[in-house]
């Protein structure tokens, strides 16, 4: 391990003693405002926990670098932890760095560790070190920082999880609500009804894993439904934000099949997806009359049946490009929680134009609640070039999620941008990991490209 890479692991044990879940950030802030005054480098700091540390020591066109500061915290079993009050202890193992019981916050605090520690290297530069706030709840910080204090239109974030590739491009981000009337109507007395939960699914992110073929656990219960003669819906619910890939639905249902038939759809629907979903469960319940079934059930289930779930679009490589995930359902609400994401910006207005179609021909309601933007690294791009010669081994890849970069690139005109990082497996679990050797990797290429500059 040489010396720029033992600084960098410095710098990351220093971060990880100071808590820092999202939306607890003084501690970071006043952390790097510290380093900053230490080394005697300009800063900026606002109100939303956001800092930029400025290095110049050439008159070159500057570079910037950023990282954001939070981290998501969880503890055992996975649990979310509402406060995190003690610093993350390191466990080194082989080539990989874990923490003691919790998630690790290499995602993002190895960002923030290179771009301390590049700082601190004696190489002739231009730097604007962003360091940003909230990027893991409500991306905050790089909604709110005051880019006129930065003059830099190359911005390399450090945010991601491959090594020895630079992501040059992720996908917007839009959260699609589709609304409709919770109005009951009486069924006749001589309708069965039933509860159906389906579960067992591997559920996971709808930007990781939406080419996984997890499965979707709405599109499965309302294609068992379909199975059954007409069943009307009473309720249905299941998922949870936007972005979760759905692993279990429950609904309760009117039909005139008896028990015997319910079962026997029920037992052959479990046998024609055991292969492909070999957990699978469904539990089935003959409950007591209710009598009402939802006026708009028939246009809920074709909605449902005719959305086209999953991967839209790939590219050559097999990237994902464009994808839409089912998420929330809610008949006590009246909502469906659409996930979509795209790579490709002009495609993204057809794509909800298509899904506004499939609401009006079911007469449903709908609305755009919020969208992040994607990025796109430039056409004709130094920035691309000059990465590449520091590191002609880098491959380029694609990213389906949202990040920090699509803000960026949106609120800074001709802004190019790439993503470069260590390999961070597991992210946002207690299985989070850090490969140290990806770290020298990502440490000399930085410096390198720095140098070259
Ligand atoms: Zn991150």
């Amino acid at each position: 391990m040489n010396d720029l890479t033992k600084l960098v692991l410095d710098y990351f044990k220093q971060i990880a003693a100071i808590p820092r879940q999202s939306g607890n950030e003084q501690g970071m802030q006043n952390y790097l405002v510290d380093y900053a005054r230490k080394h005697n480098l300009r800063f900026y700091q606002d109100k939303h926990h956001n800092v930029i540390i400025y290095k110049k020591t050439a008159d070159i066109e500057p570079i910037i670098l950023q990282a954001h500061t939070d981290m998501v915290y969880v503890t055992k079993n996975n649990h979310f932890c509402a406060k995190q009050r003690k610093g993350v202890k390191l466990v080194k193992k082989n080539h990989w760095l874990f923490a003691k019981d919790t998630s690790l916050g290499a995602d993002d605090g190895i960002g923030v560790a290179l771009i301390l520690a590049l700082l601190d290297a004696d190489i002739p530069c231009n730097i604007e070190a962003v360091f940003t706030a909230s990027e893991e709840t409500t991306m905050d910080g790089v909604y709110h920082i005051d880019v006129s204090r930065l003059k830099g239109k190359k911005l390399i974030c450090l945010d991601g999880f491959e090594s020895n590739a630079i992501v040059i491009s992720s996908a917007s981000f839009t959260d699609f609500l589709v609304k409709f009337n919770t109005q009951m109507q009486l069924l006749e007395s001589d309708y069965n009804w039933f509860r159906i939960t389906l579960k067992g699914l591997l559920g996971g992110h709808s930007g990781f894993d939406i080419d996984k073929a997890r499965g979707n656990s709405h599109q499965l219960i309302s294609d068992l439904l379909q199975h059954i003669p007409d069943a009307v819906l009473n309720r249905m619910i299941g998922g949870y934000q936007f972005n979760v890939i759905p692993s279990e639905s429950t609904v309760v249902f009117a039909t005139k099949s008896d028990e015997e038939t319910v079962d026997t759809i029920v037992k052959a629907f479990i046998n024609d997806h055991a292969e492909t979903y070999p957990t699978l469960e469904i539990d089935t319940l003959k409950i007591e009359k209710t009598q009402q079934g939802l006026k708009q059930s028939e246009n809920i289930l074709n909605f449902i049946k005719e959305f086209q779930y999953g991967v839209l679009l790939k590219d050559k490589e097999d990237n994902v490009l464009i994808s839409q995930n089912l998420s929330e359902i809610n008949t006590e609400k009246g909502t469906i929680k659409i996930g979509v994401r795209s790579n490709i910006k002009e495609k993204e207005s057809e794509i909800l134009k298509d899904l506004q179609n499939l609401c009006n021909k079911h007469h449903l309601d709908y609305e755009i609640e919020d969208t992040q933007p994607g990025f796109a690294t430039l056409l004709k791009s130094s920035l691309l070039e000059d990465l590449q010669s520091a590191n002609p081994l880098a491959k380029k890849i694609k990213m389906h999620i949202a990040v920090e970069c699509g803000v960026f690139q949106k609120r800074i005109e001709n802004l190019d941008t790439v993503i470069i990082s260590p390999t961070i497996l597991c992210a946002h679990s207690i299985q989070e990991r850090l490969n140290l050797d990806s770290v020298e990797l990502t440490a000399n290429w930085l410096e390198k490209f720095l140098t070259l500059n």
